[in-house]
């Protein structure tokens, strides 16, 4: 197998190339790397090879690996990519720089709330179900303009962008990724500060090329990265 070293330097080379295909600056492309089922030591591993920014899906092992010795007293970045229930965000709150997939209005609600309990600012994400598939989580791209004035207001949170997990095959992944985007310039038009409202997390191991094209700000790539779960 590959080392974690080399791989996150082929993947910055892909997305160096798909950035200059795109006519893109590379800078404008954050790379998450996910590091769910996988040990403390590999993220130690990834993080001195350069990589500072992880995902974690899973509530008990993300507080797991926040914890561990290995990665005490470096600035890892944690952001927070899974599906979570609302009675799990005060476990996670103020220990995730963003957390991506809030899918529902009333877990943005019991977010706000709890981030005024603890005096402060959270950063969140709205997932959104763009290919329609039943077994994915997210909000319809019309429940998103239809509740966004009411996310926009809700106290000690702010919504900065949108996500999405496409359907496994790329070309319909692509288009769904371009409607995120045209999602994201809807939601710019009736925000009351749009230059907060720029994140699109979209693209993973098998398709963060197209999501590179259509304008992804954030890639969440796992397996690429760290070898098969
Ligand atoms: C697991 C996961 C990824 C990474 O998937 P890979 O195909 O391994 O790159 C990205 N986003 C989310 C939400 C995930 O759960």
């Amino acid at each position: 197998m590959e080392s974690i070293a080399s791989n996150l330097e082929a993947i910055r080379e892909q997305i160096n190339s798909a950035c200059i295909e795109a006519g893109r600056d590379p800078a404008s492309v954050r790379l998450i790397a996910v590091s769910k089922t996988k040990p403390a030591e590999l993220v130690r591993e990834a993080f001195d090879a350069g990589q500072v920014e992880f995902g974690e899906s899973y509530v008990q092992e993300f507080l797991e690996k926040f914890e561990d010795p290995q990665l005490e007293n470096i600035p890892v970045d944690w952001h927070f990519i899974g599906h979570l229930q609302s009675n799990k965000i005060r476990s996670i709150i103020g220990k995730v720089s963003l957390i991506h997939g809030i899918d529902k209005f009333s877990t943005a609600e019991e977010l706000s709330k709890r981030a005024v309990q603890h005096n402060l600012q959270a950063d969140y994400l709205l997932e959104v179900n763009t290919s329609g598939e039943a077994s994915k989580y997210g909000m319809s791209p019309n429940d998103v303009l239809s509740e966004a004035e009411s996310l926009f207001f809700l106290p000690n949170i702010t919504i900065r962008g949108l996500m999405t997990i496409a359907s496994y095959d790329r070309v319909a992944a692509r288009e769904e990724f371009r409607q995120l985007r045209m999602l994201l310039e809807s939601l710019q038009k009736i925000a009351p500060d749009p230059s907060k409202l720029t994140e699109l997390s979209m693209g993973m191991s098998g398709d963060f090329e197209e999501a590179i094209y259509e304008g992804a700000t954030m890639i969440r790539v796992g397996s690429a990265i760290f070898g098969w779960r």
